[in-house]
């Protein structure tokens, strides 16, 4: 127990010591690799307490200016410290190296920039915001419309991109000039801690942002969203979870920001680049062993390629390097937990019985010792299920898909808008107009023609029907994380 690495919460600019704590394994190895602070009410509190003198001291006063020079400092030590983040995501997570290293840190980063650049852009177009309102006998009054912090955020957050996903809501409420209490995913502690710090070695005021670890029920995580110091609640995790958290919020009552699960569909039209669709198809199937909520795990396929795409997918499939996270040559991570391991392979199970015609994988994937351990699925696809199959209705999370066939195209729509969830859509085809009829009929917060998983962070990013409550990303996560005020001032007739 002594030679794990210990993660302790951090509140009011200090690492507070562990009292208790759970161990938390290597997903690569499946052996304990952390002992992780589990917060307790009292230490929940703390934060919060913090958190909310932070706000009553400096930081209080602090001009925007200031907020996103500090921002930008931030970013700029990330990068000098880039080795260290990688490190961390990798032990907590057992990601692969070369996306690691070439993505999802440097994304992480890059929210720090963004949100810098949008909360500017949105302060030089102020004059907008303010207008006059004629009154009678020549008076009027003036309205000045302005932005305040709306006080302590609570932000929790998921496993899948633990540090991508912090900063993405971090960065913008610290622009807006909160200060923010944040619950790390129990699996995924360490970046949040290094963030923490980073953070507090830029000379951002103690209290700003605290982190507390622990689990969720019944734990530090429903203790931070239903603690009535927190002014909004801000979540991406599962669909259940999100309920729940909106329950929490109801009370007092919080603003609440739910970034939720998906079963996203990918049409490829006959007309397409085939060779183009099924590397991106791939990559939207298997990145990040299919955790990732913009995931594709329903993909249809026009009739006269359906053999052809299944074939070319079958092979980028089996293609793919498992195993040592830190060989360069690795693309395929284990499942984060054995938990979701055994989610995952249940699901499996589930499309056996069901009658589906396996393509490849279908059940735990071999990999040699000293990963032999580890959490590993194979890559797997199947067809031949009808659309009401569970495993063509449930969020898998895993890195597989179902291959439909289809005829036409409002066949196509209508099946890919037959699910509870709405997050990400993908169109692949050659026709502009198809793409731009296709694309406006599919109920998703996002649909991506010819490309998967481009994001820039000034677009609105959130999920119809059960895949969220409200949208993040540009002017929105200001709109989300500020107190927008009006201030009329009567004027006389002059
Ligand atoms: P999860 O809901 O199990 O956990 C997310 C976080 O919530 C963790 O920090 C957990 O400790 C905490 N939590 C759990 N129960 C809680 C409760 N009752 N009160 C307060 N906090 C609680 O989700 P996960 O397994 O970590 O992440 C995977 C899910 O996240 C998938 O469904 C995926 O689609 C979704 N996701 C969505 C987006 C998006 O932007 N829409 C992005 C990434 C992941």
């Amino acid at each position: 127990m002594s030679s794990l690495a210990s993660i302790a919460c951090f509140i009011g600019g200090r690492e507070v010591p562990l009292s208790a704590g759970f161990e938390k394994c290597d997903p690569a190895t499946g052996q304990p690799s952390a002992l992780v602070a589990e917060a307790d009410d009292a230490l929940v509190d703390r934060a919060v307490s913090a958190a909310r003198g932070a706000l009553q001291g400096p930081w209080g006063r602090t001009r925007l200016g200031e907020r996103l020079a500090f921002l930008e400092r931030l970013a700029g030590h990330m990068e000098a410290n880039l080795a260290i983040l990688v490190a961390a995501e990798i032990a907590d997570t057992g990601k692969p190296v070369t996306p690691t290293t070439q993505v999802e840190i440097p994304r992480a980063i890059a929210n720090f920039r963004a949100f810098a650049q949008i909360a500017r852009a949105d302060a030089q177009a102020a004059s907008g915001t303010t207008f006059e309102t004629p009154m009678a006998g020549g008076a009027w009054a003036r309205n000045t419309v302005s932005r305040r912090p709306v006080g302590v955020i609570g932000i929790v957050a998921p496993w899948n991109l633990p540090l991508l996903l912090l900063t993405w809501k971090v960065a913008p409420a610290l622009a807006c000039g909160n200060a923010v209490v944040v619950k790390p995913s129990e699996h995924s502690p360490r970046t949040a801690l290094l963030l923490a710090r980073m953070a507090s070695a830029c000379g951002l005021p103690d209290g700003v942002l605290n982190v507390v670890h622990g689990h969720g029920a019944g734990a530090a995580g429903e203790a931070l969203v239903s603690h009535p110091g927190v002014d909004a609640i801000t979540f991406t995790g599962e669909t259940r979870t999100g309920e729940a958290i909106m329950r929490a919020a109801s009370s007092g009552p919080r603003p609440v920001s739910l970034e939720l699960g998906g079963k996203n569909p990918a049409l490829i039209f006959a007309d397409c680049d085939l060779e183009v669709a099924i590397a991106g198809t791939a990559r939207s199937v298997f990145d990040n062993c299919g955790q990732v909520c913009l995931t594709t795990e329903r993909l249809f396929v026009q009739r006269p390629v359906f053999e052809r795409f299944a074939a070319g997918l079958v092979q980028a499939a089996e293609g793919l390097t498992a195993g040592d996270p830190w060989a360069a040559e690795t693309r395929l991570g284990p499942a984060i937990s054995a938990q979701q391991r055994d989610k995952v392979l249940g699901l499996y199970a589930s499309a056996k019985t069901a009658g589906a015609q396996l393509l490849t994988g279908g059940g735990a994937l071999a990999v040699p010792a000293p990963f032999a351990e580890g959490y590993w699925v194979a890559p797997t696809l199947w067809t031949g299920l009808p659309d009401d199959a569970e495993i063509c209705r449930r969020e898998v999370f895993g890195p597989c898909a179902h291959i439909s066939v289809f005829d036409d195209e409002d066949e196509v729509v209508t099946r890919a808008n037959a699910s509870e969830f709405g997050l990400a859509a993908t169109v692949w085809t050659g026709d502009a107009d198809r793409a731009e009829r296709v694309g406006g009929a599919l109920e998703s917060g996002t649909v991506w023609v010819n490309c998967w998983r481009v994001r820039d962070e000034r677009a609105p990013f959130g999920g119809f029907k059960k895949s969220g409550v409200g949208r993040e990303g540009g002017r929105h996560s200001l709109d989300f994380y500020s107190e927008i005020k009006t201030l009329c001032a009567f004027q006389p007739a002059s």
